[in-house]
C-alpha cells in the first residue's frame, strides 16, 4: 500500500493486508501523534488495510511530529538533509556520503583503483573527510599538507592532519612554505597587486602540482564541496568571467606533461554534510576558519546562496549541477583555453601559459621573487629563512 505522510511530506510503500497499528509501528510512527485517513475518512488502529490502499498519515501535534526517523531504516535520525527531503541515522548518513562520492567519481570518471591519488588536506572538515572516505572505499590515497605559516592556525592544522594520518596509518607529505620556498602567507600581506588570499591560492596550486609531479601521483584531489563550487560559480556568473567559467570544473584533465589531473569528489555534498560526517566518524578537525580570510567575497556568495536554499531547498545543487551537466558542455566545450599554449617555466619547469612558444617565468616564480625581496627589505623575521631557498621540496614524512 501507499502511505503518504504530510508535513514533512514523503511516501512509503508497505505490504498489505495489515492493521493500521502494525503499519504505523513498522514505520516507527507513534499512533498518538497522527491521524490515519483512508478515502477521506478516519480509521482506527484495528482497521485492516489492503495492499492497494492509499493511506494518509497526518501529524496532529503542533510543533512537530516527534523526533525525525531515518528515511532508510526508520531508526531515530541524527541529521536532516532538506535538499534530499531526507533524514538519516548515523550509519545511513555515512552510506549517503559514500554514495554521493561514488556518484561523483563515476559520473566524471575521476578516479580508478589503479591511480595513485594525492589528497590535499588542510586540517578542515572537507579534506579530512575526503581522505577518510577515499581510504574507506579502498583507493590508494596519500595526503599532502602545506604549512602556510599562519601562526597558531597553521600549527594546529598541521598537527591535526598528522594525527589523522598516524591514526589511519596513511602516508602524509608535509611541505612548509617558509622552509621550502623562503616566504609564508603573512609575509605576502600588504604587497601591492596581490592579496594574501591570492598569494596563498597561487602557492597551493603550485606546491600541490609540484609534489604530485615529483612523486609520480596520477591525480590530485581537493576537498572543494557543493557550497564552494556553487559560490565560485555565482561569482563567475555575476561578473561574467567567461574564461573562469570555461575552467570551472570538477575534473581538470592533465593538460601538459608535469601537470596532475585534478578532481573534486565532494562537489555533490554540502559543508554541513561534511561537518556532520566528521562528527559522526569522530574525526578531529580544525573548526576555526583561516584568520586571514575576513570579508572574503566567496563568503558573501555562500551567504546569498544559503538564503535562497532556506526558501527553496535544492537551489544550490540545481545551480551547480545544471552548469556542470548542461551549460558547460554546451557553451564552454574547450575545457581550458590556456591549455594549448602551456610551456615549462624557465625557472622551475612547471607548465605555465606561454606566448609564441617562449617560456616565460611562471606566476609563482615571479610572485615568490617579489615576496622574498619584500621580506628581505622589511627585515622581517622570516628573512632568515632565505638561505633555504635552494632546497625546493620541503620536509616530508611517511607516517
Ligand atoms: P580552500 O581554498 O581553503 O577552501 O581549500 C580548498 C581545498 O584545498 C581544501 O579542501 C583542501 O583540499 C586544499 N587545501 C587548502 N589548504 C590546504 C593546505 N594548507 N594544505 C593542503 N591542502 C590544502
Ligand atoms: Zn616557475
Amino acid at each position: 500500500m501507499k502511505v503518504v505522510f504530510r508535513n514533512p511530506s514523503r511516501t512509503e510503500a508497505v505490504a498489505g493486508p495489515a492493521r493500521v497499528g502494525d503499519v504505523l509501528a513498522r514505520l516507527g510512527v507513534n499512533p498518538e501523534t497522527v491521524l490515519v485517513i483512508v478515502d477521506g475518512a478516519l480509521v482506527t488502529k484495528d482497521v485492516v488495510l489492503l495492499d492497494d490502499a492509499e493511506v494518509e498519515v497526518r501529524p496532529v501535534i503542533s510543533g512537530g511530529a516527534g523526533p525525525a526517523r531515518c528515511s532508510r531504516c526508520r531508526a531515530t535520525a541524527v541529521i536532516e538533509v532538506a535538499r534530499h527531503r531526507a533524514a538519516y541515522c548515523g550509519d545511513c548518513f555515512l552510506d549517503h556520503v559514500r554514495a554521493q562520492v561514488r556518484d561523483a567519481i563515476d559520473r566524471h570518471r575521476m578516479l580508478s583503483y589503479d591511480d595513485r591519488i594525492l589528497v590535499a588536506v588542510s586540517g578542515g572538515k572537507d579534506s579530512l573527510a575526503l581522505w577518510d572516505v577515499l581510504l574507506d572505499m579502498g583507493y590508494r590515497a596519500d595526503g599532502l599538507y602545506l604549512g602556510l605559516g599562519i601562526g597558531a592556525y597553521s600549527d594546529r592544522s598541521g598537527a591535526t592532519v598528522a594525527g589523522f594520518a598516524q591514526e589511519r596509518g596513511a602516508t602524509l607529505h608535509l611541505v612548509d612554505l617558509a622552509d621550502g620556498y623562503g616566504y609564508d602567507v603573512p609575509a605576502a600581506t600588504g604587497l601591492r597587486g596581490r592579496s594574501s588570499c591570492g598569494v596563498c591560492g597561487l602557492s597551493k596550486r603550485y606546491v600541490f602540482n609540484r609534489v604530485a609531479r615529483d612523486h609520480g601521483y596520477d591525480v590530485m584531489a581537493t576537498g572543494h564541496n557543493l557550497d564552494d563550487e556553487a559560490a565560485q560559480l555565482l561569482g563567475n556568473v555575476l561578473r561574467w568571467q567567461t574564461p573562469f567559467l570555461a575552467r570551472q570544473s570538477v575534473v581538470l584533465p592533465a593538460t601538459a606533461a608535469g601537470m596532475a589531473r585534478k578532481v573534486k569528489p565532494l562537489y555533490r555534498l554540502g559543508e554541513r554534510e561534511m561537518a556532520a560526517y566528521c562528527v559522526i566518524k569522530g574525526i578531529d578537525y580544525v573548526v576555526e576558519e583561516c584568520p586571514m580570510v575576513g570579508g572574503n567575497t566567496v563568503l558573501r556568495y555562500k551567504d546569498a546562496l544559503n538564503a535562497l536554499e532556506v526558501a527553496s531547498p535544492g537551489t544550490k545543487a540545481q545551480f551547480l549541477f545544471g552548469f556542470l551537466d548542461r551549460v558547460r558542455p554546451a557553451y564552454f566545450a574547450t575545457a581550458d583555453p590556456e591549455a594549448a599554449t602551456l610551456a615549462p617555466c624557465g625557472e622551475c619547469g612547471q607548465p605555465t601559459p606561454s606566448s609564441e612558444g617562449r617560456a616565460p617565468r611562471c606566476a609563482f616564480c615571479r610572485t615568490r621573487e617579489r615576496v622574498v625581496a619584500a621580506v628581505a627589505a622589511r627585515g622581517a623575521p622570516s628573512a632568515g629563512r632565505l638561505v633555504q631557498l635552494e632546497q625546493q621540496g620541503g620536509r616530508e614524512s611517511g607516517a
